[in-house]
């Protein structure tokens, strides 16, 4: 034990030292790491836009779709980028970005929590939130597969071009 604690000793304080060198696939795995760790602080600290204050720093969302037009819904949904009347209003398409039944900013959250028209799709999702249907629980309603699938074919049946 003595002669290993010795080699420790002198391993430490030695300036002969070889280089590692990393494979490709180890290096990825520090880049990898080291732009996550990044991007994290950055979100953390920076926070400036509103999915950020939305929704918190994550890796991904893993949900099965039952179709690709259902994917591109839900995700503009999630993405807070949609092709409501808000939406439309900060690219220029619409005079005011209001709600032509509530006269407020038609933006994601007014949709699915407040509107006078989605009144029956609140119903129809207070039962997979266990009442917690409020704006500030976005990203947790917005995270719920059977309120996902709800929202899609509310907007499906009633034709909203989201
Ligand atoms: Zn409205």
């Amino acid at each position: 034990m003595e002669h290993v604690d010795k080699l420790a000793k002198t391993a430490a304080i030695s300036d002969n030292y070889q280089t590692l060198s990393w494979t490709s696939y180890e290096a990825l795995h520090l880049v990898d790491s080291w732009i996550w760790d990044r991007w994290c602080t950055q979100w953390k600290s920076k926070s400036n836009s509103t999915y950020q204050n939305t929704f918190k720093f994550h890796r991904g969302f893993n949900h099965k779709f039952c179709t690709r037009k259902a994917e591109i819904t839900i995700t503009r949904f999630r993405m807070l980028q949609t092709r409501l009347n808000h939406g439309l209003y900060k690219i220029n398409k619409h005079p005011s970005g209001l709600c032509d039944h509530c006269g407020v900013s038609q933006d994601c959250k007014h949709f699915i929590f407040k509107c006078k028209i989605t009144e029956g799709l609140r119903k129809v999702l207070i039962q997979w939130v266990h009442r917690e249907l409020r704006e500030g629980k976005y990203e947790e309603v917005l995270s719920n597969g059977h309120v996902l699938n709800s929202l899609y074919e509310f907007c499906s049946k009633n034709e909203v071009i989201i």
